[in-house]
């Protein structure tokens, strides 16, 4: 018989957990010929998230738990969540019922049917969301998809099931600063993307600022394209360029027509703007470098304070690091 974990990041969810669990049980009932666990990934939660989670381990064995020490983010609980599951295939969906767990036995009819390896969704609508919100998920697409070689799917949802070879493969790539959505491009394998109208919340409040996104880009970005690093060459080529111009213009023209002393505010505002591209360009590097540092140092992607498995099996007992 066939396992598949589902993997489930819950971050201060006691609104949704129930909500969720009863959605789930009746999906996992359309698919008799399957064995199911469930690792649920407690983040930190400050709620009563872990309570419920214990209650549900206690009474129904497919519902297992892993508990961090602090709050790592949604990333960092994947990777937690992807490297305890022992399926044959694994799904990663979020708590609220924004990826619509009824998706799944199709996902899976595909998986075993046609020759893929994992099946992917994306939202085909962004109603309900903030406009500037989708204005600059919009922006971010284009922006990554222009400068990187790994190209993400624009409205791509972190709900996949996977075979097990990709999710061995998506482990073996133990960075710190984790951006799953490249990650999946970036192993390769053979997708299919299903589509979905959007869905809101089913409980509780999405725990992502405009600023988290923002940072959460910027991982995006530096973790799967160097680009950005080239522009400081590209922007001091040009403006070389444009100075042996203007070097060119101002020798004629004190040739020509004389040398009166003017231009002091034009001097000022072409000292500012290339002290700010200067600065810009500096920002970048650091950027990368302080992602270098990170990458250096090896601390662990999570810490677990809490877990079902008690035997501390494949190494997930407690206060264990990764
Ligand atoms: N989540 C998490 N850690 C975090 C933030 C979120 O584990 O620091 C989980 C959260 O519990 C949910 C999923 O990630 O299951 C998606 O979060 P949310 O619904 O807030 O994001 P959105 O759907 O608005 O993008
Ligand atoms: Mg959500």
């Amino acid at each position: 018989m066939s396992k598949m974990s589902i993997v489930v990041p819950c971050y201060n969810e006691e609104a949704a957990l129930p909500v969720y669990y009863g959605e789930i049980c009746r999906v996992m009932d359309e698919m008799p010929e399957l064995e199911f666990e469930i690792i649920f990934v407690d983040d930190g939660s400050a709620d009563g998230t872990l309570g419920i989670l214990k209650e549900m381990n206690a009474t129904d064995g497919r519902c297992r738990y892993l508990s961090f020490s602090r709050n790592f983010g949604k990333e960092a609980a994947l990777y937690a969540g992807l490297k305890s599951a022992q399926g044959d295939y694994v799904a990663t969906m979020d708590v609220d019922l924004q990826d619509p767990p009824g998706l799944l036995p199709e996902m899976y009819r595909i998986l075993k049917e046609e020759r893929f390896d994992s099946v992917a969704t994306r939202r085909s609508d962004r109603t309900g969301e903030p406009r500037l919100r989708s204005f600059l998920s919009e922006r971010f697409y284009k922006v990554i998809n222009s400068i990187s070689k790994t190209k993400i799917v624009s409205g791509a949802r972190d709900y996949r099931l996977m075979r097990r070879n990709m999710v061995d493969a998506v482990l073996k790539m133990s960075e710190y600063n984790r951006f799953s959505k490249g990650i999946f491009e970036w192993v390769g394998f053979r997708t299919k993307w299903l589509e979905f109208g959007n869905v809101g919340r089913c409980a509780g409040e999405t725990k992502w600022s405009v600023k988290k996104l923002f940072s959460y880009s910027i991982e995006g970005i530096t973790g799967f394209s160097v680009a950005p690093l080239s522009l400081a060459s590209v922007i001091g080529v040009m403006f070389c360029l444009l100075s042996f111009v203007m070097i060119f213009v101002i020798i004629v023209r004190t040739l020509v027509w004389g040398d009166p002393v003017s231009g002091w505010p034009s001097l000022v505002c072409i000292i500012f703007m290339v002290s700010g591209i200067q600065l810009f360009c500096t920002g970048i590097v650091g950027e990368y470098l302080s992602k270098t540092y990170l990458e250096t140092k090896h601390r662990p992607i999570f810490i677990l304070k809490d877990s079902s498995e008690k035997d501390g099996g494949e190494g997930h007992g407690e206060n264990k690091e990764f």
